[in-house]
């Protein structure tokens, strides 16, 4: 059984142990007239067993990012070996990353406004939500170099530790022959943080299983109910993206097959809907698209963290549904200049924002304070922002790999064999993990 499946099943079985919480306890509650149940649900399973078991994981994934992302960079650096390349790969990237995030959020404003989402709906009470201000181009361009690369390291911050990767890598192909065996041994370290990828993900199936579970037993499912029409336009326009965009994008400009593409990014999409966090999911990420999909690790090991920092499609998304949404029930008309004013904050603040759980939220408190609409409306979907999170965080990662391997393609660094082995960089498990002598 391959590990996705395994992964599926766990994920499975946590959708109906965190449902049978959810609902089970107010249940017992009720005719036991004792909350001895619930209580024993929340303390012992959902705060204590999944809570600990799905934390564990998470900082296991977040332990690899760094030092992968390090290595795997400049090993990519010194892989694609000339700087013409490295600047052609990197512009590539960009124009394609915001380019689909526009398109994303522009079509989920035009699908959410077509449908007329929330329209007539009542003004229900919301939660407190309080906004957080746009940081200004100026600093999102000067935390790009870091002051010190270890702080950045320790931090995770993302854009700062590529940008020191990268100048690390050039560097070494500068001083040439004497830094051939420093290449080697990056080289090495990066095949051993590949290994302790997949030693982590042979955990997974248990890890997703408690993610899982308890975010659906926190979940409140009435709270689904009421807001049953933002939910369907979401995911529906988030599976528009998925399917029928990004697929598109992909064929247009690389004529790969997008069903074998499907196919292969399921785990990292697994991975991602558990996580909720472009970030965590990179070790997931940056194996599926070289060991699965055949793109070269000189071009992945760029674009794949690139992607998880700077692309969001799925939360640009959320945004424009959001936007129109809460601009709907508040009764305020953005109009044409709103809306282009929405699509560029957007676009814009996904640059700066790292990819984790929740970030979405704050994202479109800048844009609502940008484009006057009343933040404490965010409060009316806080309620299933977790599980939206899950859904756009699938589709965020989904857009890295898209990016990863058109890329690769007009490059000529990607192994078309290994493209169409559908069996390519398939894990089984623990007994993958056998030891090399
Ligand atoms: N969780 C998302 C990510 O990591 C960001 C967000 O939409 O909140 O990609």
């Amino acid at each position: 059984m391959s590990l996705t499946i395994k992964v599926l099943i766990g994920m499975l079985l946590g959708i109906l142990v965190g449902l049978a919480i959810n609902v089970g306890g107010p249940l017992a509650n009720y005719f036991f007239d004792s909350t001895a149940f619930s209580n024993f649900t929340q303390v012992y399973l959902v705060d204590g067993l999944f809570h600990t078991i799905g934390k564990m994981f998470i900082n296991a994934l977040k332990m690899l990012v760094v030092p992968l992302v390090f290595f795997s960079l400049i090993s990519g650096v010194c892989g694609i070996g000339d700087l013409k390349a490295l600047g052609r790969v990197g512009s590539k990237s960009f124009a394609l990353y915001m380019l689909t995030t526009a398109v994303a959020i522009a079509s989920a404003i035009a699908v959410a406004a077509i449908v007329g989402i929330g329209e007539g709906m009542a003004l229900p009470a919301a939660a407190d939500f309080s906004a957080a201000t746009a940081p200004p181009l100026s600093s999102v361009l000067i935390d790009i170099i870091p002051s010190n690369p270890i702080k950045a390291m320790a931090n995770g911050d993302m854009l700062p530790i590529i940008f020191f990767a990268i100048l690390t890598g050039i560097s070494i192909l500068m001083v040439g022959k004497k830094a051939a065996s420093l290449i080697e041994g990056i080289e090495v370290a990066n095949e051993v943080m590949m290994k302790m990828v997949s030693i982590v993900m042979a955990a997974a199936p248990y890890a997703v299983f408690a993610l899982i579970a308890k975010s659906m037993a926190e979940l409140g499912l009435d709270l689904l109910g009421q807001l049953a029409g933002y939910v369907l336009v979401l995911v529906g326009v988030l599976l528009l993206h998925l399917f029928v965009t990004l697929m598109l994008v992909l064929k247009v400009f690389s004529g790969l097959s997008p069903a074998l593409f499907l196919k292969k990014i399921r785990s990292a999409q697994l991975f991602a809907f558990s996580t909720a966090s472009s970030n965590a999911t990179i070790p997931v990420t940056l194996r599926t698209v070289t060991e699965c999909m055949g793109v070269n690790n000189s071009i992945a090991s760029f674009t794949v963290p690139f992607g998880a920092t700077i692309n969001m499609d799925g939360t640009a998304i959320m945004q424009g549904v959001a936007t129109v949404f809460i601009a709907n029930i508040y009764g305020v008309d953005l109009g044409i200049t709103g809306y282009l004013t929405v699509i560029m904050m957007s676009v814009l603040a996904s640059i700066g924002t790292a990819g984790v759980p929740g970030v979405g939220l704050i994202m479109l408190s800048m844009v609502f304070a940008q484009v006057g609409l009343p933040v404490e409306g965010i409060g009316l979907i806080l309620g299933v922002d977790r599980l939206m999170d899950m859904v756009r965080t699938a589709v965020n990662v989904s857009g890295d790999a898209v990016v990863s391997t058109i890329v690769a393609k007009s490059e000529g660094k990607l192994d078309i064999a290994v493209f169409q082995d559908p069996q390519a960089g398939i894990v089984h498990g623990a007994e993958d993990l056998h030891m090399k002598s």
